[in-house]
This record gives structure tokens, sequence and C-alpha cells, in this order.
């Protein structure tokens, strides 16, 4: 078994605390992972305190994973000891069922999450740690050669927001407008201006402007009060909801034209209210989406690297955890927070 220092939530009320556990051995098609950096997701805080329920403790967080290959099982043929890969939020499927044979194994109802999940009897543990065993077909490479930590998390927060750009075939002569600048929506931002889009931002905060337009917005606008949206009616041919607070939809909807999708990201705590006419007028329609599959995460890594897109990160020791957790809930971060896995040694 393989020795592995991790940090772990004990309950969901306590600060996380050092955790010492074994991995197993690397079988003959996994990979073993000497972890660099992980990237602090929102759904870390939302399972560390239980607010999805069903978490098991102690509970080791992480799914934007960012490693170096310390060791390959005899079958591995992706890999070799030294390269540089990637780990997301899942590290298992069926690998039988429709979505899986799509390349969706993100929806597939086996699917094993990097952590809080069982795989056999084994609870998952994530990338609050020094390593991490992955067999191979759910590894990535990662062929950037600087700013590992940025690229951390792509394979959550890239990939949630690249999905749907790719789903509904979004690139030039589009306009998409991205509703909020956090984690999720500053690599919306990104990614769909990476493509071609004309992008605009949607915040409640005017000061958000400045970062918008650096990070390639092509628009921004100020959302709060009354008559800000107006202008907007029947504008895009896309737009990509990353708010997790209760927010109008309606409001957001009534910007989409004729045919147009609305696609939900965030995970307000209350159902939506949404009259049917804001849809019915324009055969407009809403759609969830969820991270992405491994064959659309190598390609979205691969766009990155080539494009030298990271996320804009900010970079603590694990220990430094709970206030970050604070800090995310504020908004006060610009825009994701990565773990060094140094400082877990
Ligand atoms: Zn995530
Ligand atoms: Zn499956």
């Amino acid at each position: 078994m393989i020795d592995t220092k991790g940090y772990a939530a004990f309950d969901q009320k306590s600060p996380l605390k050092p955790f010492a556990f074994k991995r197993r051995e690397p079988g003959e098609r996994d990979v073993l992972i000497d972890i660099l950096f992980c990237g602090v997701c929102h759904s870390d805080l939302h399972q560390v305190r239980n607010e999805w329920a069903g978490s098991t403790y102690p509970l080791v967080p992480g799914h934007e994973i960012v490693g170096r290959v310390a060791k390959v099982g005899s079958a591995v043929k992706k890999f070799k000891e030294g390269d540089t890969v990637g780990v997301g939020c899942f590290v298992d499927s069926c690998g039988k069922c429709d979505a899986c044979k799509r390349g969706l194994e993100q929806y597939c109802q086996s699917v094993v999450a990097t952590y809080n999940t069982l795989q056999g009897d084994t609870p998952t543990y994530g990338g609050y740690s020094t390593r991490i065993v992955v067999t191979e077909s759910f590894v990535l490479k990662i062929s950037a050669k600087e700013k590992l930590e940025g690229v951390a998390p792509l394979l959550c927060a890239g990939i949630t927001t690249w999905s749907p750009l790719k789903h509904w075939k979004i690139g030039k002569g589009h306009r998409v407008a991205v509703q909020g600048l956090g984690g999720l929506g500053h690599m919306a931002v990104k990614l769909a201006a990476a493509l071609g889009a004309e992008v605009t931002l949607l915040s409640t905060s005017p000061s958000k402007s400045v970062d918008a337009q650096r990070l390639g917005a092509h628009h921004f606008v100020a959302t709060r009060g009354k008559d800000a949206l107006v202008k907007l009616a029947g504008h895009f041919d896309f737009i990509i909801d990353t708010v997790s607070a209760p927010h109008d939809l309606a409001a957001l909807a009534g910007l989409l034209k004729l045919d147009a999708t609305l696609v939900l990201l965030g995970v307000p705590p209350e159902a939506a209210q949404l009259p049917a006419f804001s849809l019915i007028a324009q055969r407009r329609s809403i759609a969830g989406s969820l991270v992405g599959g491994i064959a659309e995460t190598q390609e979205m890594l691969d766009f990155c690297a080539a494009k030298g897109i990271t996320a804009d990160v900010e970079t603590i020791p694990v220990q430094q955890i709970d206030s970050a957790y604070e800090r995310m809930l504020k908004g006060d971060v610009r825009y994701r927070f990565t773990i060094d896995a140094k400082s877990l040694q």
C-alpha cells in the first residue's frame, strides 16, 4: 500500500486536519501520481459541510488535480514515469452504459467520483493529498509546461464551462453572455472568447468590469437595477449561468434570441420560479450541464495548452484551506485557490 498524507474533514463543522491514509498499490492498468497542485472547487466546501447530504468522513476533498507520474502498471500504454498528468471529477465508470459508450462518463449511473464515493468497498479520497492512484483511462495528459497551478482548475472549472460551449457548438458569430464572474465564470469568459464568440459578462458587481475585459469579455453589463437588462432583450445566442445564489431566471431567459439556450451550471439552494411564457415566447430552452467526459476534457486541455489558457489562481498552502473556504464564500478570490501539495509533505 502507498502511504499518503492528506487533509481531511472529520465532520461537517470542524476545520480540516492532517489525515494519513493508504492508497492501493497500482494494478496493471493503474497510474500512481505524485500530486503537485489541487484546485479548490466550491463543491469541495458543499461536501465538507454535507450540504448535499450523504457525505462520509473522513472526507479528503479535491478534484482539480495536476501531478507527475511516479509509477505505471505493466499494461499502461498512454503514460510513463515523469509525465505531467491531470485527474478531474471522477476516477471510474461502468464503461458499458449508453453514457459511457458516448464518452459522457460524467452521466454514468455508476460513475465513481474522485472523492466521497465508494470504489468497491474503499472510499475515494481526493486531491488534497500527496499522491493518488487512478486507472489509466481516467488520467489526462497535460502538455502545458508552465503555470501548472493554473492548469489544475481546468479539470473542473475549465471542463464544466467548455462542455456546454462545445455541445451547443458555440463559436465565431455567436453572442454569448456569462452570468457571474467567479471560478466558473472567469473560465467561461476565457474559453468562449478563445472560441471566437462575442462575450458579454453580466455581473451584480460593477467592480468586475475591468477584470472582465482583461479576461477577454467584449462587453460588461452591471445587472443590479430594474432596467439594467432591458436593452439586451432577445440579444444572445447562448447564456452560461454560473451563479449559485438565488436570482431571476426569467429575466435571464428573456435575453435569449429565438431558439437560443440558457445553460445552468450553478446550483442555487432554492428552486427557481420560471413563468412558462419566458420560454414559449421565443421557443427558448433552459438546460443544465455537468462537467464533461474524459475525451472532451482532453480536448479542452489540449486547446488551453495551445492557446496558453490557464485559470487565474491564488496558490495557498493546505494549512490555509479553512480561511480560503471563508473567502470563497464571500467571493473574495480572483478566481480560484490552488493548493500547493508541497505544503502536505
Ligand atoms: Zn469542481
Ligand atoms: Zn456507464
